[in-house]
């Protein structure tokens, strides 16, 4: 049941799919536009930008297994040349992020020949997973320390320590030639899945998926001209691989004038009054998307009380 794999897709999705007989699942993610946009919209330097697109693909790989309406953040904070990264999925497939960092030692620790990974870029610190189902449910969150060099060993980690689920993540990102230079990203993700089967073939089962899982290359996550099914079939066909609907992605903040104007009525009066710049206006940038809006004081939408 594998002649799905025929359907043609492009970019900007995640694709679910599952080894045939054996307890694995996994889920392939093709972004172009929606990180670019996202990427170019903060015109970071390169290993920023680098790390925020791993994030950016990462929260879609995971996010995309949500079952009900809600939002999965991955961030992650360290004492390092990046202070924090943040990315943020929303079960509607809309994706958005970004990262605070010190200009002057990005700089200093992107001189050498390899791009700098997760680990040299954020220092010692903290990986967390947040499940965020909406104003009235609990949060669910998940924290362990930074580990690997790379933000997909992080992610493994994560799920070793704190889901207790055998999982291997890689990620890639890149720029692409097309008009102009354009970021792409990839991502796959693999997990054993509870199952009835013997533990000797579901540990058979693993073995074996983990071993086509390592020829995976960057080059093919980034690859535009080689789609997700055809990827999948590459990797897995000793196997069998069934691929299901694919979840579209693009790039999307839930700010808005409204919103803005209700965090700003938020402040005191006075403080408020200092923010209006010499055109009268208060101007608020958005952290996510880089957005600015410009707000007439008398459009602050003032909390009652
Ligand atoms: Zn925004």
């Amino acid at each position: 049941m594998s002649t799905d794999l025929n359907i043609d897709l492009g970019d900007n999705l995640v694709v679910p799919f599952a080894i045939e007989g054996a307890p694995v699942r996994g889920r392939l993610a093709r972004l172009g536009a929606a990180v670019d946009e996202i990427l170019t919209r903060h015109d970071y330097p390169d290993a920023v930008a680098n790390l925020l697109g791993e994030a950016c693909t990462l929260a879609a790989l995971v996010g995309s297994n949500l079952k009900f309406e809600g939002r999965l953040i991955v961030q992650a904070q360290g004492d390092g040349p990046v202070a924090y990264v943040v990315a943020d999925y929303d079960s509607g497939g809309g994706l958005r992020g970004y990262c605070r960092y010190d200009a002057e030692r990005v700089a200093a620790v992107s001189q050498g020949f390899a791009r700098p990974g997760a680990r040299t870029l954020l220092g010692e610190g903290v990986f967390i997973m947040t499940l965020d189902q909406g104003p009235d449910t609990e949060r669910h969150q998940g924290v362990t320390p930074i580990e690997g060099e790379t933000f997909a060993l992080c992610a493994e980690t994560y799920f070793a320590q704190s889901e207790q689920t055998p999982t291997r993540v890689r990620l890639a990102v890149g720029q692409a030639d097309g008009s102009g230079m354009r970021w792409r990203a990839g991502g796959m993700l693999i997990q054993a899945v509870a199952s009835d089967q013997a533990r000797g073939d579901t540990e058979e089962a693993w073995t074996s998926a983990q071993a086509f899982f390592e020829t995976l290359g960057e080059d093919e996550l980034l690859d535009p001209s080689l789609s997700a099914p055809q990827l999948l079939f590459r990797m897995f066909h000793e196997d069998g691989v069934r691929a299901f609907d694919p979840m579209s992605l693009a790039a999307f903040c839930r700010c808005s004038q409204d919103r803005i104007s209700a965090l700003l009525g938020q402040f005191p009066a006075d403080e408020r009054a200092e923010m209006v710049e010499s055109d009268g206006k208060i101007r608020v940038t958005c952290e996510y998307c880089a957005r600015v809006y410009a707000v007439a004081p008398d459009e602050v939408d003032v909390a009652p009380g």
